[in-house]
């Protein structure tokens, strides 16, 4: 009754433990979540006040398909400085992050051909390569190695059906963000074999260590990279759904083409709010990622404090990773921690084969919530 094509796909893993979260909320069960992966700031005053005002303003018509003129070059400016891709607004679609996965994913794959991707990796790359009648190809990192794909492995992984190499750094769910000379290496290998990146920055300024470096930024990467992005994460505004594709004009066009047939073009009224958030002060962010790092090194001391649990300390992000030591499947423990704890995290497993034996965690909760929720997890885990 339903297409071959989504019997082959599960429930978003994280969408699906959120829902239960909220479910239980209403019900009254006093349930700290470390599942959802977005930020518990609050979007800043300045960028919902421009939204008001673009409201009252009356902007709430369709706009141009690719996103308003001004916002395209609001964010190309940003790519340019901040990403050292150079580009102008004829390489922006505007559109929300998860859409322009899913709309390239339609725009590039065919059946029979293979992409690779970190394991673990986010649990939407998987679904929509399947979505589009391709085959996910696993690349195995280490707990040892930071969760980072190496050069070798995924050289080792090509074969002549590989369309395509996803990178996510800083990464969801490990939180690792991937060396500048393991990008070159992996560019030089794309170009080689003439394989396409799809570059997912969404975390790209949730970082406390190290440096993000994009990897459409390298010499002859332009042309092969799809570079995506969006406001969800840096400025706390993940209901906005709203986000960018880089890419070259060519690529842009193809792409648009599933805009136009789908979406047609984001919310009108959020697009000047975007231009705020992208030009306007940039305070909160900063402050935002400050209040993270505080809360990654606390969470992280608290969960290797915990007898057969043990966690790497990741560098961008708000999720941690930690591995345990207990025999039960990841699905199994995160439902008796929902159970018993009344706490929720995000099974390992949901996230690829190398996801077994972890769970996800993330840090997006307050102190207060991070202390109390470790520490049930801590008492769960002892009566196993
Ligand atoms: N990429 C990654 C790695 C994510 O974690 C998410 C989750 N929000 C997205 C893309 C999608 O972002 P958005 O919700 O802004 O579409
Ligand atoms: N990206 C977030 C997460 O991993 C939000 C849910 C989703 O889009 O998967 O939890």
């Amino acid at each position: 009754m339903f297409s071959k094509r989504l019997m082959d796909v599960p429930e978003s893993g994280t969408v699906a433990i959120a829902n239960i979260v909220s479910q239980l909320k209403q019900e009254g069960v006093n349930i700290i979540s470390f599942s959802m992966g977005e930020p518990d700031f609050d979007t800043p005053d300045n960028i919902k006040e421009a939204c008001v005002r673009s409201l009252r303003d009356g902007f709430t018509h369709y706009t141009p398909s690719m996103g308003i003129p001004e916002l395209r070059k609001a964010i190309a400016e940003k790519t340019t400085r901040e990403n050292k891709i150079a580009c102008t607004s004829k390489n922006v679609l505007v559109t929300p992050t998860k859409h322009a996965l899913f709309m390239i994913a339609l725009a590039y794959l065919d059946p029979g051909d293979e992409v690779l991707l970190p394991d673990p990796a986010w649990v939407s790359y998987e679904a929509v390569i399947r979505l589009a009648g391709a085959k996910p190809v696993y690349v195995p990192t280490k707990f040892e190695d930071n969760f980072c794909m190496s050069v070798d492995k995924v050289a080792s992984a090509i074969t002549e059906r590989t369309k395509m190499l996803i990178i996510n750094s800083p990464s969801n769910p490990t939180g690792s963000v991937m060396p500048k000379d393991t990008l070159k290496g992996i560019a030089d290998i794309c170009i080689e074999k003439n394989i396409r990146v799809l570059s997912d920055e969404i975390y790209e300024h949730i970082i406390y260590e190290g440096e993000h470096v994009s990897i459409g930024s390298f010499d002859g990467m332009f042309d092969r990279t799809l570079t995506i992005s969006g406001l969800s994460k840096t400025y706390a505004m993940t209901g906005w759904r709203l986000g960018w594709l880089i890419a070259s004009e060519k690529d842009i066009a193809a792409v648009n083409k599933l805009q136009t047939h789908s979406i047609t073009c984001c919310t009108s009224f959020t697009q000047p709010a975007a231009i705020e958030a992208l030009r306007g002060t940039q305070e909160p962010k900063i402050k935002m990622v400050e209040e993270f790092k505080k809360r990654r090194d606390l969470a992280l001391d608290l969960l290797n404090d915990i007898k057969g649990v043990e966690c790497n300390r990741p560098e961008g992000a708000f999720y941690l990773f930690p591995k345990y030591d207990y025999k039960v499947l990841s699905d199994d423990l995160a439902m008796y921690l929902m159970k018993d704890a009344h706490v929720a995290v995000t099974p390992g497993r949901s996230f690829g084969p190398a996801g077994e034996g972890f769970f996800r965690l993330s840090y997006a909760a307050s102190e207060e919530n991070l202390t109390e929720g470790i520490g049930r997890i801590k008492k769960s885990l002892s009566k196993l």
